[in-house]
C-alpha cells in the first residue's frame, strides 16, 4: 500500500480525499494555492505545499509545479480528484515517467476516452448503443450539412475535448446550421485548445442516466449501477439520485454487463463513469465516458455502502477487486444529493465572498462534504461548488422528505446559494413522481415566473 499520497486538488474533493487516506494508514500532502492559505484541505493534510498564484493556469494546472511538490515531499501516489488535472493524460504520462502512481487510468485510455467521438466509436465497437451522428471529426460546415441531413434535424453539435456543457450547440434547421458550427468551434477551442466538432442526433428532453463502474488491474470490472442526473441548468449537473425511477433491474444488470466486457477489452482500470441519455422509449444511448471520479459519487457510495474513493486508492495499488469489494455489491435503500453552488439561486450568476453563518444539518442519513467553514472565504477564481448534500432513505419519497428537512436545516449566510432552490425543485409534483428529465429546469422556471406575475396581478 502506499504511504504518502499528493492530492492534486482542492474544496470538498480534496477534503474527501484526505478522509479515505486517514482510514487507509495514509499520509496526505496538500498543495494549494495563495488564494487557499485558509483552507480546509490544507488544514486537514499531514503536509501542505503553496504551489503559486490565485489563478488556476498559474497553480493547480501547473504541472511542473504539481510535480516538483510531489517529488519535495517525496510521495507515492498522486490523486487528481475531479476537473483540474483529472483527465489530462499528458499529467498522468508524467507522473508515470517521474516514478510516482497515478490514481486512474493508463495514459492511452484516458486519452482514447478524452476525445469524445473516438470514444464513441469505440464503444459502439463494443457494441454499446450510440446515437446516430457523424463519423469521425467535422471537417468543415459543408460536411456537417451533409451529415445533419442524414441524421434529421434537431442534431447538436459537440466538441471533441468537451466538457462542462462547453462547444455544445443545438441546431433546428438548416438555415442555422453555419452559425452555430462556427460558434461551437470557437467556443471549444477558446475552453479546450481544441475546436474539433462531432455531431449526434438531438434528443429532445432526454433523461442523464450514467453507471459507476470499478476495475482493478487484472481485468475484473464491476458497475455499482445508475446515477440519474436529469435536474441539470445550462447541461450542468444540480441534483443527482440512485437509483433511477426509470430503470428496471434487467436494465441494469443488461448494461452492466456490456459494460463490463467493453470496459475490459480496452484496458480500462481503476473508477470510471459511462454516461447515457434515455429517451421515451427508455432506451440508452452512450454519450460519453468520465476517467475519473464524479462529484455526484456520495449517491452511489450511500445507497451500496462501498467507499469509491478507498476503492480508487486500494486499486492503484494493485488489489483485487474481490479484495477491495469483499463481497457482492448490494444497493439499498434510494440516495439524492443537492449540489449547493455559491450562486444566485435564479440568475446562475457567482456568488464570492466571505460565508458569515455557516451551520450544516446532520442526523439519521445526512452526509456532507464540504471544505466551507464560518467566516470563511469563497475565492471568485474557482468553481462555485461549496457544498454537496447527500440523504439516503429506505425509499425515494423518505430520501425526498430527509433532503427537505436537512435543506431547511442547512443555514449559509453572506453569500447566495442554491438552497432555496434545491427546496423548490424537490416540492415541484414533476419531481415527487418521478418526472425529471433534462428539460425540467427550464419548465419550472418558467412556471415559477409564471406564478410570480400572477401574484403580482
Ligand atoms: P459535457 O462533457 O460537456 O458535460 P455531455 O456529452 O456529457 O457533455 O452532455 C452534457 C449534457 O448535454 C447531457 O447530460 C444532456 O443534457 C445534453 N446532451 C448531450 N448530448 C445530447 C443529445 N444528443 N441530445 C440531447 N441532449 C444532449
Amino acid at each position: 500500500m502506499f504511504k504518502k499520497i499528493l492530492i492534486a486538488n482542492r474544496g470538498e474533493i480534496a477534503l474527501r480525499i484526505i478522509c479515505a487516506c486517514k482510514e487507509l494508514g495514509i499520509r496526505t500532502v496538500a498543495i494549494y494555492s495563495e488564494a487557499d492559505r485558509n483552507s480546509l484541505h490544507v488544514r486537514f493534510a499531514d503536509e501542505a505545499i503553496c504551489i503559486g498564484p490565485p489563478q488556476l493556469s498559474q497553480s493547480y494546472l501547473n504541472i511542473p509545479a504539481v510535480i516538483s511538490a510531489a517529488e519535495i515531499a517525496n510521495v507515492d501516489a498522486i490523486h487528481p480528484g475531479y476537473g483540474l488535472l483529472a483527465e489530462n493524460a499528458n499529467f498522468a504520462e508524467v507522473c508515470e515517467t517521474c516514478n510516482i502512481k497515478f490514481i486512474g487510468p493508463p495514459p492511452e485510455v484516458m486519452r482514447l476516452m478524452g476525445e469524445k467521438e473516438k470514444a464513441r466509436a469505440a464503444m459502439k465497437k463494443a457494441g454499446v448503443p450510440i446515437l446516430p451522428g457523424s463519423e469521425g471529426i467535422l471537417g468543415s460546415d459543408a460536411e456537417a450539412m451533409e451529415w445533419a441531413e442524414q441524421v434529421g434535424f434537431p442534431v447538436i453539435i459537440k466538441a471533441s475535448a468537451g466538457g462542462g456543457g462547453r462547444g455544445m450547440r443545438i441546431v433546428r434547421s438548416k438555415e442555422e446550421l453555419p452559425a452555430l458550427f462556427k460558434a461551437a468551434s470557437s467556443e471549444a477551442a477558446a475552453a479546450f485548445g481544441n475546436g474539433d466538432l462531432y455531431m449526434e442526433k438531438y434528443v429532445e428532453n432526454p433523461r442523464h442516466i450514467e453507471f459507476q463502474v470499478l476495475a482493478d488491474q487484472h481485468g475484473n470490472v464491476v458497475s455499482l449501477g445508475e446515477r440519474e442526473c436529469s435536474i441539470q441548468r445550462r447541461h450542468q449537473k444540480l441534483l443527482e439520485e440512485s437509483p433511477s425511477t426509470q430503470v428496471t433491474p434487467e436494465l441494469r444488470a443488461e448494461i452492466g454487463g456490456i459494460l463490463s466486457k467493453t470496459l475490459s477489452g480496452i484496458g480500462y482500470m481503476n473508477a470510471g463513469t459511462i454516461e447515457f441519455l434515455m429517451d421515451r422509449e427508455r432506451k440508452l444511448y452512450f454519450i460519453e465516458m468520465n476517467t475519473r471520479i464524479q462529484v455526484e459519487h456520495p449517491v452511489t457510495e450511500m445507497v451500496t455502502d462501498v467507499d469509491l474513493v478507498k476503492s480508487q486508492i486500494m486499486i492503484a495499488a494493485d488489489a483485487r477487486l474481490q479484495d477491495v469489494l469483499q463481497g457482492p455489491v448490494v444497493s439499498r435503500g434510494h440516495a439524492i444529493e443537492c449540489r449547493i453552488n455559491a450562486e444566485h439561486p435564479e440568475k446562475f450568476t457567482p456568488s464570492a465572498g466571505k460565508i458569515t453563518v455557516f451551520n450544516p444539518p446532520g442526523g439519521t442519513g445526512v452526509r456532507i462534504d464540504t471544505a466551507a467553514y464560518a467566516e470563511g472565504v469563497i475565492p471568485p477564481y474557482y468553481d462555485s461548488l461549496i457544498a454537496k448534500l447527500i440523504v439516503r432513505g429506505k425509499d425515494r419519497p423518505e430520501a425526498i422528505s430527509r433532503m427537505q428537512r436537512a435543506l431547511g436545516m442547512f443555514v449559509v449566510e453572506g453569500i447566495h446559494t442554491t438552497i432555496p432552490l434545491h427546496r423548490r425543485i424537490l416540492a415541484a409534483p414533476e419531481f415527487l413522481v418521478g418526472n425529471t428529465d433534462t428539460g425540467f429546469i427550464e419548465r419550472f422556471l418558467a412556471a415559477s415566473k409564471e406564478l410570480a406575475a400572477q401574484a403580482k396581478s
